[in-house]
């Protein structure tokens, strides 16, 4: 028999979430795409609860920082088991990373990159953060879902498992979609009209009735264009970059 390379079945994407707060999970992404994608396996979710392994009677996973200050920090050795124990089994070959807003900053590149792996280990943090060295002895990614402070990264761990899923190969009918929506040309997307055609006295406007391919396109592209230049000169510049180093 012949080596079967072009699989018509493939594992789903797969993933594992570290958390104090497992009941959180699927949550949103139970619903909608995401959880229709999670029933046909397109993708699969294990949560794992840190407080499992806590090391005493009182199941405690975090103390009070060195050095004084407030809060309290998660334990490296409590955090470090759990990591171990998904890294040593098929699921925990993707990337470790725990949501932090220290981390690198999210944004659909990494979506993609992510999307295209086995799947990932998402590590949510509580408290005051974790203690540092398990990060460092067990290599885990930082990521930060933007700059700015939530109470655990559970919901950011929602966003960044939303943002890949998505991605996956069957979850959005319609691939063309994912081609023309904001970011995916380093452009933001160019405004949405529907029916009624007349509101409110507002008429849609006239190039999207024309009928015109070619004109609808180049329409859609200026005004991508003249939004991402005015709201996002950031985006702007390096599409710019872009541009120009293709030619
Ligand atoms: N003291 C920390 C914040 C802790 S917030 C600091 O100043 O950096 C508690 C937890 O929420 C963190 O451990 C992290 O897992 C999560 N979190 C908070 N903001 C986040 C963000 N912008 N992106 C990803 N995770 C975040």
């Amino acid at each position: 028999m012949t080596e079967n390379q072009g699989k018509s079945w493939s594992a789903p994407w797969s993933a594992t979430v570290l958390t104090l707060f497992p009941e959180m999970f699927p949550g949103p992404l139970g619903q909608s795409l995401a959880g229709k994608a999670l029933k046909n396996g397109i993708w699969r979710l294990e949560t794992v609860d840190i407080r499992d392994f806590a090391r005493d009677k009182h199941r405690s996973v975090d103390d009070a920082p060195f050095g004084g200050g407030p809060g309290m920090v998660m334990r490296p050795d409590v955090l470090a088991d759990a990591v171990d124990h998904v890294s040593g089994t098929p699921r925990g070959g993707g990337r470790v990373i725990y949501l932090s807003p220290r981390g690198r900053r999210l944004d659909q590149a990494m979506a993609r990159e992510l999307a295209e792996q086995d799947g990932v280990v998402l590590i949510c943090g509580r408290f005051e953060g974790v203690d540092q060295r398990a990060l460092d002895e067990r290599g885990i990614e930082e990521v930060s879902v933007g700059d700015f402070v939530l109470s655990g990264g559970e919901t950011a761990a929602l966003v960044l498992l939303d943002a890949v899923i998505r991605l996956l190969p069957g979850v959005i009918g319609d691939g063309a979609a994912l081609e023309e929506e904001s970011f995916a040309q380093g452009l933001l997307e160019y405004p949405q009209y529907t029916r009624p055609q007349n509101w409110e006295g507002h008429a849609v406007p006239e190039v999207l009735t024309s009928g015109h391919h070619g004109n609808i396109r180049a329409w859609r592209k200026a005004q991508a264009e003249e939004l991402t230049k005015a709201r996002r000169p950031d985006l702007w510049e390096r599409y710019l970059r872009s541009a120009k180093s293709r030619g």
